[in-house]
């Protein structure tokens, strides 16, 4: 009901600017894709932990012991929300680029990894350039699946496969890295079709679920992923914490992540002079040094305020104010939305746009000098995909996100994007479309 369509409270929601224009405005964040800001509720949640907390697993006292529960039951509370299953593990990590470099640091002998080149940077990179196989950028969901069925058939036995059991089929093993919602063009991906066809093939499957999961339920049981991977930054929880959820058996094979304390169980010295190490099996093996205690509390924290919320809602009030914003952007001449899928495909709140004569870099300055409005302009860390979408724009050492000035007539370098999610007031939506 219209009641439950307003915005949850989250962090900076009356910080004003100034504008070059004169006077000051109510800062509207539209670039919640890179970094959403936290949800009031979260934020109350650490400060009321933040005087009790102490140092976990290894203290004697009673506020370490309170910290070790709760940073304990952050890890079930996250389990709750992936509806992982009974044996997955929840690691702690930094981020999702920190989740899926463990992941690749933990992948079995002669693994093979399939990515799709339209990835996030984050999951494109972390693979061993002998290892990864680029597949080609689907301009369908179905021909997503195609392709990824294809690969996983033509893949020849890999090296150290038949030194291997159970890790993956008869080809050896594999891992299929895939995006649930493109952090460029907001569009879903068919993560339980991809799914399925990777296991037939014997292969397993990561979700990187930065951008699906502050929008959509995600649960690993449903989709049938092997793996899931989220920053808290991106879903309404401060900096600094992110997961890695899901299988725990290449996880355990594994040499940790981070050598040290937390990691061992025991260390003692040997006879011929080295040391011999027992590590942690469980979650520890990969989160040695003192864990970030309050980013995974406030992460279970996020998670639990938006079951409670409950994403029919959020996904209803997202999906009026994407098509708000496709109506409103259509109705400007020269505006190019881009799309991998087409126009019509299901996205979340991520929209990257161009505007005919008009420098990306410039367009998202003047809509912050101007109209106070935080967009985000640049290749967005997946320089493959935009370049595909702005159709073969061409490829400058350094251009990341700084490209050099446009000249009329040429193909944009970079693109617009805007996004919001669950703190976001119809007005600033309304403000954005008014000021393209
Ligand atoms: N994957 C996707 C789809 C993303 O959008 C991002 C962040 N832009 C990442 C991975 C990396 O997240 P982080 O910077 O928090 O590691």
């Amino acid at each position: 009901g219209a009641a439950c369509d307003g915005p949850l409270p989250v962090l900076g929601r009356d910080v004003t600017v100034p504008l070059v224009t004169g006077g000051e405005t109510v800062y509207a964040a539209l670039d919640y894709a890179a970094s959403a800001p936290a949800l009031q509720r979260v934020w109350d949640d650490v400060a009321a932990y933040a005087p009790y907390y102490g140092s976990v697993h290894r203290g004697a006292g009673y506020l370490s012991q309170l910290s070790t529960d709760l940073f304990e039951q952050s890890r079930a509370a996250v389990a709750a929300f992936l509806d992982c299953r009974p044996a997955d593990q929840v690691v702690f990590t930094r981020s999702t680029t920190d989740s899926l470099n463990l992941l690749a640091a933990a992948l079995p002998a002669g693994c093979r990894v399939f990515v799709f080149e339209t990835e996030h940077h984050a999951s494109l990179l972390p693979w061993g350039d002998e290892q990864v196989t680029y597949l080609d950028a689907p301009r369908t969901p179905a021909e997503a699946v195609a392709t990824l069925e294809r690969a996983l058939a033509d893949r020849g036995p890999s090296p150290s496969s038949r030194l291997r059991s159970g890790a993956g089929g008869p080809n050896g093993p594999a891992l299929v890295c895939v995006t649930g919602a493109s952090n460029v063009t907001g569009e879903l991906w068919p993560v339980k079709e991809l799914a399925a066809a990777a296991h037939a093939h014997g292969a397993r499957i990561v979700l990187d679920a930065a951008q699906l999961a502050p929008h959509h339920p995600v649960s690993v049981r449903g989709l049938d992923v092997d793996w899931v991977a989220f920053s808290g930054h991106k879903l309404y929880a401060p900096f600094g914490s992110g997961v890695l959820a899901g299988r725990a058996d290449w996880l355990q094979q594994a040499r940790p992540y981070l050598a040290g304390g937390g990691a061992s169980r025991s260390v003692a010295r040997r006879e011929d002079g080295g040391v011999d190490v027992a590590w942690h099996t469980g979650a520890a093996r990969h989160e040695a040094g003192s864990p970030n205690v309050i980013g995974a509390y406030a992460i279970a924290s996020a998670c639990r305020a938006l079951a409670e919320a409950g994403f029919d809602t959020l996904v209803a009030r997202e999906r009026r104010l994407v098509a708000r914003i496709r109506e409103g952007l259509a109705a400007v001449p020269g505006v190019r939305v881009l799309s991998l899928f087409g126009d019509d495909a299901p996205r979340v709140g991520v929209i990257s746009f161009v505007v005919e004569g008009w420098n990306s870099s410039h367009f998202a300055a003047a809509l912050s000098a101007e109209y106070g409005i935080g967009v985000r302009d640049g290749l967005f860390c997946a320089h493959p995909l935009v370049r595909t979408l702005l159709g073969g724009a061409p490829q400058e050492p350094g251009a990341c996100d700084a490209p050099a000035a446009r000249r009329p007539g040429e193909r944009p370098l970079n693109a617009i994007r805007v996004s919001f999610g669950a703190g976001t007031p119809d007005e600033h939506v309304e403000r954005f479309l008014r000021a393209v």
